[in-house]
């Protein structure tokens, strides 16, 4: 599947940067171009392999290049304003060679906060192709401002998207890292789940052939029908014999292909489980998913048609869905196989609920907080107005 990416703020930047790597050292080919946004100069200095022209810094005249804090009603003013200079940038995408667009954004800061559901709005009136959002959820321990913002960005943006994939910083952190090293690692967690996704509609004219390929129309028709979604993944390398191609069967004089396909099959469904049951980027009630999709990549002989298809009946089983599709995304040279399963119009979301009600929370403690600071100015001003004459 072609994507026409854009990077909203720091977080949104930074994890395009990532995919680009991605595509380069796996050739994937899925981002057929990027773009990264930012009121930040310093943010836009940062990226490596987005190229110089289509980063775009706005909100110039009103923050100078210093970025809009965690103030994302600014963030979202601003790239109101400027939305003609994002325009600038992707009028010089090919669109008609891609499949969709996909925003990036941090949902609890302020440039991509506010400016990732602005942009949405902007796509879908312009073009035809679907709009994907990608939004990262901030860590609890960020405080409440990034949930407040978090809550609020995550209500508009799912509303302006076709469909908003989730990542939930706060289930990836891990304790004893440092926040940069934490980032780089689940940032590589991101753009392998979603590389694996995207990338299985985009197979070359030179790869190998699967049995039943996914391509780009069934990721397009689990994402429409809108809603949020969640990636589940695992994987499981393969032996030198096993990848080596048919070292095994030497050995054991060539028969060994019914055995393989047994250990094929199996691994295949233990996999869609894995992946199933195990950490989702966004974690959620899998039961009550509206629609599915399962993709098995790997080198063709460890990907069966038997094995996918009694994944894909197990997920039947566990959501109830449907409609749920499965297929290969062959990989030929690949050192493991592992399983991506896209849920999508997930229903039954705790963090979400969550989020809203410390959102809800916090948002009551600043709305207390300012009435009371404005009291105690009053109070103040008031103290002293009896000796000095107002200036006007
Ligand atoms: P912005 O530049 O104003 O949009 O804000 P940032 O992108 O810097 O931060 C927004 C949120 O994104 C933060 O609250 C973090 O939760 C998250 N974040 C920041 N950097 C990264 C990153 O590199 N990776 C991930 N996964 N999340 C990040």
């Amino acid at each position: 599947m072609k994507l026409a990416m854009i990077g909203f703020g720091q977080a949104g930047g930074k994890i395009v940067d990532r995919f680009l790597a991605h595509d380069d050292r796996h050739g994937s080919d899925i981002v057929r171009a990027a773009v990264a946004v930012n009121t930040a100069r310093a943010d836009l200095l940062g990226l490596e392999h987005v190229p110089d022209e289509n980063c775009v810094l706005i909100g110039q005249s009103r923050v100078k290049g210093h970025g809009v804090g965690a103030d994302n009603e600014l963030g979202a003013r601003v790239a109101e304003e400027d939305v003609d200079e994002i325009q600038g940038a992707i009028d010089g995408i090919p669109t008609h060679e891609i499949d969709a667009f996909l925003i990036v954004a941090g949902m609890g800061g302020g440039t991509g906060s506010g400016g990732a559901p602005v942009l949405a709005k902007h796509l879908k009136r312009i073009y035809t192709e679907p709009v994907y959002g990608l939004g990262v959820l901030p860590g609890e321990e960020e405080g409440g401002i990034y949930t407040l913002n978090a809550a609020r960005s995550f209500q508009t943006f799912v509303r302006e998207v076709d469909n908003l994939l989730v990542f939930d910083n706060d289930a990836w952190r891990k304790t004893g890292e440092s926040v940069e090293a934490g980032y780089r690692e689940i940032n590589e967690e991101i753009v392998t789940r979603f590389g694996i996704l995207f990338g299985a509609g985009e197979i070359g004219a030179g790869d190998e052939v699967g049995e039943s390929v996914v391509d780009s129309s069934e990721i397009i028709n689990t994402l429409s029908g809108g809603g949020v979604s969640t990636v589940g993944y695992a994987s499981e390398p393969l032996s030198d014999e096993e990848s080596g191609g048919g070292l095994l069967s030497r050995f054991t004089g060539g028969n060994d292909s019914e055995i393989d396909s047994a250990h094929t099959t199996n691994r295949i469904t233990s996999l869609v489980r894995k992946a199933a049951l195990g950490r989702l980027t966004l974690p959620c009630e899998v039961e009550g998913t509206e629609r599915a999709l399962l993709v098995m990549a790997g080198p063709p002989r460890h990907l069966n048609r038997k094995g996918i298809e009694r994944g894909r009946k197990w997920i039947e089983q566990q959501t109830g869905s449907m409609e749920v599709r499965g297929g290969d995304y062959p990989v030929s040279g690949a050192r493991e196989v592992s399983a991506v399963l896209l849920l999508s119009g997930i229903n039954d979301v705790p963090r979400i609920r969550e989020l809203q009600r410390v959102a809800i929370e916090a948002q009551e403690n600043i709305d207390e907080i300012r009435a009371q600071s404005d009291r105690n100015l009053e109070q103040l001003v008031r103290d002293e107005s009896d000796e000095l004459d107002p200036l006007f």
